[in-house]
């Protein structure tokens, strides 16, 4: 990969990174507020809910944006972590901050390896 596409993943990266950012702080603020109004318990049982799960998806999609990043410096990105062959530039350019190839992609959601363990191991790295 180029230095210059390596620029560019790099600026989505971290484009999307101050985005996520922002969201999560901002969920915070949207928490307390509705917390403040006493709306119907089920409703904000309900609420409450759906921004953890929200939480969840930003926080895990934050970690690999980080993850990527940190690949970009160390000079592995672009290169699936699981068989260690090239990510087609298509998946990146849809996906920058994809770990892995697309066939190794589907066997993770198929629970055919376990790839939380690689992700944790890159950011202890990069702390
Ligand atoms: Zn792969």
């Amino acid at each position: 990969m180029s230095k210059n596409e390596l620029e560019r993943y790099k600026a989505v990266l971290e484009v999307r990174k101050a985005q996520i950012d922002a969201s999560l702080r901002n969920r915070d603020e949207i928490a307390i507020e509705k917390t403040a109004d006493a709306i119907d318990e089920v409703q904000l049982a309900g609420e409450r809910e759906l921004a953890i799960r929200n939480l969840d998806r930003e926080s895990i999609l934050l970690r690999n944006v980080r993850a990527a990043l940190a690949r970009i410096e160390d000079g592995s990105f672009g290169t699936c972590l699981h068989c260690e062959e090239e990510i087609s530039p298509k998946r990146l350019n849809a996906v920058p901050w994809a770990p892995y190839c697309i066939r190794c992609q589907e066997a993770a959601d198929r629970h055919e390896f376990q790839p939380a363990e690689s992700l944790e191991e890159l950011l202890a790295d990069a702390a």
